[in-house]
């Protein structure tokens, strides 16, 4: 978590890690391009060496940061990277990951994926007794707690840390002598475990395997720490399973990519029965359903699929238009949308057309989107949205902006409608969007939805620098988070 009131974080992010693998560095690097979409604005990777640490992180892409010259100098057999959603501002470098550092136990490098919903309390408590912290992110409170644990054992060291934090982080930790992959007890953020030939392999999906052809196991568990060395595999436990766990049910909405097993099942066929039971939901008579792309896409088929009303790309996307451009202020944002899309005026014109997208954040993109198509001659407009109303912010890791800025949370349904200008809106149930993921035994976090937040935590207002707790944001008291 940050302390600089200013540099918000935002800590959307992937990991990917080998442990065993000659040219570590470059699987690495193909994992992180598969992990592309889980953070655009920076990335890293470290190696390990025969006991040196190589490391490289930088702002921008993968293909911006990473090159045939500075891949070669990731010298090792293990490597770990991150790929990261941030801030924009100076501090962004500074603020990339892997972490690493040399202590008194030797090398560490370490990969978050998350968001700790008590750093802020630690980081205070550590930086009383004298720790200098070189970065505002929540992770490095993990190496603080680490290297100060008295456990003489590193692992037990790892386990005694992980016991002091709360929130949501998917791990990898390297070490001189392992690579260890962590899951917090509710298992908010996927991690997956693959082998590729001898060597052991991590990352936040299984995208990532596909793309250096590792072969996928199972995912790490809940609560799970599953360490990599020379002797091979361990699975050790370091929390007891918790009663409900809180799997992010936005990874399958919109955060993962679609090819990956998320959780242990198919994206594609958990967005698809969203779009099915969307349509069984929220009927409408209409002559064409298109997506907006990318997020919107598989939803549509399930959508189209289930009403027998036909499928068609009504709007094309730019994908070489990267986030980064998008992020800083309304105004730019508002035009970023028109870089983004187009319109295929022959799809939508003097039609009933039905837009099908996975969530409303603020509500711009919509807007203009229904504009643009508007005026390429559409006769009626009918926004469909494969998720309930996002009405709470998420602190376990997802990017909401405040509750103020969430549409959901401010306005009716009707006024939603007229704010987009559509003939009608109409979203999923919780019950239906349930009801379409794939393992029926799994427990999801719903916090954005309901606002109810599956791990308490107390967290500083970003404006007023007030502190409020998760009993206060339920309570709907304090609507400026
Ligand atoms: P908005 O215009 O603010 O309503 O944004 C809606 C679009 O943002 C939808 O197309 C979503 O796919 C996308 N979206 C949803 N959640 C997020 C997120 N956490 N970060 C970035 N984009 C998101």
């Amino acid at each position: 978590m940050c302390t600089d009131k200013s540099d918000k974080p935002r800590e959307e992010c992937g990991i990917a890690g080998i442990w065993g693998a000659p040219e570590a560095s470059n699987l690495v690097y193909l994992m992180l391009y598969g992990l592309q979409h889980r953070g655009q604005e920076g990335c890293g990777i470290v190696s390990w060496d025969s006991g040196t640490f190589h490391s490289i992180r930088g702002r921008g892409l993968v293909a911006d940061v990473f090159d045939q010259h500075n891949l070669v100098e990731l010298k090792g057999a293990a490597a770990i990277g991150h790929v990261r959603y941030s801030t924009t501002g100076s501090s962004a470098l500074k603020n990339a990951q892997p972490l690493a550092v040399e202590y008194c136990r030797g090398n560490l490098a370490v990969s978050h994926n998350g968001n700790l919903v008590n750093a802020e309390e630690i980081r205070h408590e550590l930086e009383a007794y004298g720790s200098i912290f070189q970065t505002t992110i929540d992770t490095e409170v993990l190496i603080h707690l680490i290297a100060r644990s008295t456990k003489k054992n590193f692992l037990d060291a790892v386990v005694s840390s992980l016991e002091k934090i709360k929130g949501a982080y998917s791990l990898l930790l390297m070490t001189n002598d392992e690579m260890i992959a962590v899951r917090d007890p509710q298992g908010f953020r996927p991690l997956a475990l693959g082998k590729l030939k001898d060597a052991y392999v991590v990352a936040s999906e299984t995208c990532a395997f596909d793309l250096i052809g590792a072969e996928y196991i199972r995912d790490v568990e809940p609560g799970e720490m599953v360490v990599v060395d020379k002797n091979g595999l361990r699975s050790l436990r370091f929390a007891p399973a918790v009663e409900q766990q809180a799997l992010c049910v936005f990874e399958n909405i919109y955060f993962s990519r679609p090819d990956s097993l998320i959780f242990g099942t198919s994206c594609w066929k958990a967005r698809q029965s969203l779009g099915r039971i969307l349509a069984q939901e929220t009927k409408v008579e209409a002559d064409v359903v298109i997506p907006v792309p990318d997020s919107g896409v598989c939803a549509a088929i399930g959508f189209s699929q289930e009403s027998g009303i036909p499928f068609d790309m009504g709007l094309i996307r730019n994908h070489y238009v990267g986030r980064t451009f998008i992020e800083p202020s309304q105004s730019i944002r508002d035009f970023g949308v028109k870089l983004k899309f187009n319109i295929v005026k022959d799809i939508v014109a003097g039609k009933r057309v039905i837009v099908v997208d996975d969530s409303l954040v603020r509500g711009t993109t919509s807007r203009k989107i229904v504009k643009m198509i508007r005026q390429a001659g559409a006769k009626e407009i009918h926004m469909r949205l494969s998720s309930p109303p996002v009405a709470y912010p998420c602190f376990y890791g997802m990017d909401f902006p405040t509750r103020q800025e969430l549409i959901a949370a401010t306005h009716s349904l009707e006024e939603i409608a007229t704010y987009l200008r559509v003939d009608s809106v109409a979203y999923l149930s919780l019950e239906g969007m349930l009801a379409a993921m794939p393992d029926q035994k799994q427990n999801f976090c719903q916090a954005c939805f309901t606002g109810n937040y599956p791990v308490d935590f107390q967290k500083r207002a970003a404006k007023s620098g007030m502190c409020v707790s998760t009993k206060e944001i339920e309570g709907d008291r304090i609507t400026n988070l």
